[in-house]
């Protein structure tokens, strides 16, 4: 059997610990031997990141500029702990945070549904996709303790000396006071972001804030929204035939509780670090969320939600067998081959990607599983398999389509 061709590369991001040990062995037994991949090499993975003082990252973020898809394997973000084991030169920056920077990107967490792992919400049929947008508010905050009585006041001096002032509140006892801010500029690269995502997707969107409460703040980022809508992606949204609608916070948790899912939930800074946790959890697993970086222009970088598994890595280089899930990095590989054969009009290779999609269900669903996942599914008959055999299981049972 010949293997399917590809015209531009994928941008490839090597990474960490266990999840490099899978990396690998997704390579071998399921993209390989079918696909004649052509892609750009970049080794994230920390001694290189140390050996190139970063740089590799800041590279592999060009790259995907340039060529429009990546896929990315779990990277270690460095903390004190990790700068002692590697040795390394400076306690560097996450590489997520580097390239979304970069890419001036909006995540998109997704869950992987299969029968036999029961989301702890009954009615969730289909993903729910949770956007973050992830810059400012009181993420990048200014706050102090009032000590006493007295005015706080909030103070803007313009470029030629001019001020704007408001009242915060005329203390008569000690409290707190917190700054806030966004810029439209952010505000406008997330709502492309969602609205490009949702198209790509074919399934509606909805953005939530506190405007009642908020009206400038939360009014500015309902009323961004409403614009971008409605002058760049009102007409494709009506061919696509899916909505765009905006709605308040409390609505939109009551109605994502209510929902079947297939949907897109695009959340500010805070709500979305806070949704996507109880999104996620609610799911079963965080080894079955997918995670996608899409930039305003409509680059895609494609990955795990979650990180290297540090603790398995160290079972298995004591030797001891490990049953890692390897089942969102294995949807970050068809997402971007998928992504890829379809930017480059390649049906082969975007059937490829679905295929083995496929056989990654059904091979959990007829009771072939990593521990994480038997120790919660619902099946009657489950056999628990090591992280090769589990990846190996797949092979065959694609084989077989
Ligand atoms: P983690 O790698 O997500 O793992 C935490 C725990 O969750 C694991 O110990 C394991 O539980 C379970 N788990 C996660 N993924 C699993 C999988 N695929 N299969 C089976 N079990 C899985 O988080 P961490 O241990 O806190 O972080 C390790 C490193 O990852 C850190 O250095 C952090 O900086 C990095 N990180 C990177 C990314 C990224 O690149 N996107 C994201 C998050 C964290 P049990 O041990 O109970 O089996
Ligand atoms: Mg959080």
């Amino acid at each position: 059997m010949s293997k399917i061709q590809m015209t531009t590369p994928l941008v490839e991001m090597d990474g960490d610990e266990m999840t490099r040990i899978i990396w690998q062995i997704i390579k071998d037994e399921l993209i390989n031997p079918y696909i004649d991949l052509k892609s750009e090499y970049y080794d994230l993975g920390l001694k290189y990141r140390d050996e190139t003082d970063d740089q590799v990252t800041v590279d592999s973020a060009n790259a995907t500029k340039k060529y429009g898809v990546a896929v990315k394997c779990a990277t270690i973000t460095p903390n004190d702990a990790r700068v002692k084991e590697y040795n390394l030169k400076k306690m560097y920056k996450s590489p997520n945070g580097t390239i979304r920077a970069m890419l001036d990107g909006t995540v998109f967490r997704a869950p992987i549904i299969v029968k036999g792992i029961s989301p702890h919400v009954w009615n969730w049929k289909k993903p729910i996709t949770l956007a973050r947008h992830a810059y400012g508010d009181i993420y990048k905050n200014t706050e102090m303790k009032i000590p006493g009585k007295g005015k706080a006041e909030l103070v803007f001096t313009g470029e030629d000396g001019k001020e704007i002032r408001k009242t915060i509140h005329e203390f008569t006892s000690p409290g707190i006071i917190q700054g806030v801010h966004n810029v439209d500029k952010s505000i406008e690269s997330f709502a492309r972001s969602c609205f490009g995502y949702a198209l790509s997707k074919k399934e509606k969107l909805m953005f939530a804030s506190k405007d009642t409460i908020s009206k400038i703040y939360d009014g500015n980022f309902r009323d961004i929204f409403q614009r971008i809508f409605e002058e760049e992606y009102k007409a494709k949204f009506d061919e696509a035939g899916i909505e765009y609608f905006y709605t308040l916070i409390d609505d939109a948790v009551a109605r994502i509780m209510r929902s079947e899912g297939g949907e897109i939930w695009a959340c500010k800074n805070y709500d979305g670090d806070v949704m996507s946790d109880m999104v996620s959890s609610a799911y079963g697993s965080l080894a079955m969320m997918t995670s996608i970086l899409v930039s305003p222009d409509g680059i895609y970088e494609y990955e795990a939600a979650h990180g290297t598994v540090q603790r398995h890595y160290y079972k298995h280089l004591n030797g001891e067998e490990t049953s890692t899930n390897s089942v969102a990095t294995i949807y970050a590989w068809t997402g971007a081959l998928r992504k890829r054969g379809e930017l480059d009009n390649i049906p082969e290779l975007v059937e490829f990607a679905d295929k083995l999609d496929k056989a990654t269900i059904d091979t959990i669903e007829s009771g072939y599983m990593t521990k994480d996942l038997a120790l919660i599914s619902t099946l009657k008959d489950v056999h628990p398999l090591n992280t090769e055999d589990f990846i190996k299981k797949i092979r065959s049972v694609m084989e077989a389509l």
